[in-house]
């Protein structure tokens, strides 16, 4: 795939702030950079240098590939005892009677709605509440398993399990372990927020902490889980909380290994306690995932969430660092649409997804949950009728 700049251009442009050369002579020589130069690029990186960096690292590691999956999402709750300012999608304890409690019947009702379907992988999360406990998710784990095997659980994050532990009195390490035991096999990479607690005490106070955050994943590394990391940015935050959360994340990697994607999720500002604060610009957003990339050297995968930030911003993505956009997930899950996310309706056929991927240039890969190939696309072809036909050939009129 094309970008308007490359690396080699910039590595060339004498006219280029000294600061910004050195950080692509860096890149290109596959060197990490520090924290100061991460701030560097968020304060003085172009749209057009920071893709042409993050490009280049995509394309070295990952070629064109880009990988989705095909999954699901269950969320048991909507109601939480914590309040999150950002949150649009928690009913407050207060308003219990707006929100829904699924019990355990009800949720295998959902997961048995997708037997026979070609999923591979439930994505459970939602609010905290007290009757969600140790017992419960562990039957529910076990329940699923029992239902159906193969099923990749991908479920809680450590805002939930730091709640259940604490409250089973249990350490994280016996926790972890138990919920393994009973069948989760990966943990999603939501909760991390902003780390810095400068930031996190104000909008996301009384739940784990950034450190109890990490601490939870790397019991679940050493455990030999796999597991992704989130920042949630485009709000309060200053450009060193956001490379300092870069910098954590990037440190328990070099420790553990065990994460496989980072996932920025852009700030929404509908129906919560932050919605004064203006949403960041396209362009900030395809900077922050340039600069995710440029600076999480450890992380193999960036991932944009589609239904969060429309079908073309993903695309353009896909130019900025990102190798993931993510799965045909379907209106099963109310998590971004009740945000303001894009896609108020969020479903897309493998073969839309597909085609999504493809007329960017792109070679789409369907993946399970831990990056192990089930089909590569690149050359299907789906039924005649609505196979993707190509571009209409227009008129070059300044050439
Ligand atoms: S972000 Fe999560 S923990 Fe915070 S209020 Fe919303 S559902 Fe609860």
């Amino acid at each position: 795939m094309e970008t308007a700049r490359t690396i080699q251009s910039i590595l060339q442009d004498k006219s280029l702030d000294q600061d910004l050369q050195m950080i692509a002579g860096k890149v290109f020589a596959g060197q990490r950079i520090s924290e100061a130069e991460g701030i560097t690029l968020f304060e003085k990186g172009s749209l057009s240098y920071l893709g042409a960096l993050a490009n280049f690292i995509r394309e070295k590691r990952h070629g064109d590939r880009t990988y989705f999956n095909r999954n699901f999402h269950i969320e048991p709750t909507n109601v939480c005892l914590y309040t999150c300012t950002f949150c649009s999608y928690s009913r407050l304890i207060k308003q219990r009677s707006d929100g829904w409690e699924y019990s355990l019947e009800e949720i295998m009702d959902i997961v048995r709605a997708y037997d026979g379907k070609p999923v591979t992988e439930v994505h459970i999360v939602g609010g905290v509440l007290p009757q969600y406990d140790v017992p419960f998710y562990e039957e529910l784990f076990q329940t699923i398993k029992a239902h159906r095997p193969d099923l990749h659980v991908k479920a809680l994050t450590p805002v939930e399990f730091h709640y259940i532990f604490k409250k089973a009195k249990i350490s994280y390490e016996e926790g972890m372990a138990r919920m393994q035991a009973a069948g989760l096999d990966s943990m999603p990479g939501g909760g991390a927020e902003i780390f810095h607690p400068e930031i996190r005490d104000q909008i996301a106070g009384g739940k784990c902490t950034g450190e109890q955050w990490l601490r939870i994943h790397e019991i679940w590394h050493e455990l030999g889980g796999r597991s992704n990391a989130t920042m949630l940015y485009g709000h309060i935050e200053s450009f060193a909380h956001r490379v300092d959360h870069l910098e954590q994340l990037r440190k328990l990697q070099d420790k553990t290994g065990g994460f496989q994607t980072f996932i920025p999720l852009k700030f929404r500002n509908k129906d919560n306690q932050m919605s004064h604060i203006e949403e960041s610009t396209v362009i900030e957003d395809l900077r922050n995932y340039a600069i995710s990339r440029i600076y999480l050297d450890n992380f193999d995968h960036i991932k944009a969430y589609w239904p969060m930030i429309g079908r073309s911003t993903a695309q353009l993505s896909l130019a900025f660092g990102v190798n993931d956009i993510d799965g045909t997930i379907d209106d099963t899950t109310k998590i971004y649409s009740m945000a303001g996310s894009e896609e108020q309706t969020p479903a897309l056929s493998t073969e839309e997804l597909v085609n999504l991927i493809r007329r960017v240039g792109r070679q789409p890969i369907e993946r399970d949950t831990l990056y192990g190939v089930i089909q590569d696309y690149t050359d299907h072809q789906f039924a005649a009728d609505t196979q993707f036909k190509g571009y209409v050939s227009l008129p070059v009129v300044n050439k």
